[in-house]
């Protein structure tokens, strides 16, 4: 895989289109300058890697925009070294980018296929996250507490078991709802045991889906 100078380029360039729409967190768009998108992609898709779209990545799932995985990432609200659950590596894309910022991730996948891809393309680049197969409903248990959570997926509901592997202080960013949008949303962990929650406005997702697919 080549990182070209010609790629680089295009990446400042979707950088410059990801701050006029609005990501300003400067991690968030260094983690862009240092990712290379295509790599992620098939190479019929090459051309296009830096443009703001969303490509098929096998497994009838999607690469999501770039605009999301920054504007997800955002409010996440990261420092570095802490540890972050992603339910949905789908391309790794974005596992890559939470890496790039220096967070510990651990990624989970329900699809077989998306999880064995990802992983080579992921390493490649110098970062190891712990990468899962499984369902994301569950959360992982074993690396609990989470500074913060992120689905990257549309969810019928909000998980019970994600809610109890966040930290007081800990962010959760669901995208929340059946259909063709989601209302990207923010629960944040309260010394009570309470959630505030804030909204986002809407996203479109690929569903989030209960059982372990072969
Ligand atoms: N972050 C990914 C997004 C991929 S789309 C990227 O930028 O490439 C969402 C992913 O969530 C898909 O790969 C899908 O297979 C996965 N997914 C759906 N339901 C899931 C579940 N219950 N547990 C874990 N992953 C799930």
């Amino acid at each position: 895989m080549i990182d070209s100078y010609r790629h680089k380029g295009l990446r400042r360039q979707l950088i410059d289109e990801l701050k006029e729409k609005g990501i300003s967190n400067q991690a968030v768009l260094d983690a862009f300058d240092k990712v290379p998108r295509h790599f992620f992609l098939d190479s019929s898709f090459m051309n296009q890697a830096y443009t703001n779209m969303a490509f098929q990545i096998g497994a009838k799932q999607t690469i999501s925009h770039p605009f999301t995985v920054a504007f997800q990432t955002t409010l996440l609200e990261l420092e570095r070294g802490h540890r972050v659950l992603e339910i949905g590596t789908g391309s790794g894309f974005q596992t890559a980018i939470l890496c790039a910022i220096g967070v510990r991730v651990v990624s989970i996948e329900r699809q077989k296929e998306l999880y064995i891809k990802a992983k080579p393309i992921i390493s490649h680049l110098g970062y190891s996250p712990n990468l899962f197969y499984g369902d994301g409903y569950k959360g992982k248990a074993s690396y609990a507490p989470y500074d913060s959570i992120l689905v990257t997926c549309g969810a019928p509901f909000i998980p019970q078991e994600l809610k109890d592997q966040l930290k007081v202080g800990g962010r959760l960013v669901i995208p929340i709802g059946e259909g063709k949008m989601q209302i990207m949303t923010r629960l944040t962990k309260l010394e009570n045991g309470e959630f505030e929650t804030e909204t986002y406005g809407d996203f479109s997702f690929v569903p989030m889906l209960t059982k372990t697919a072969k």
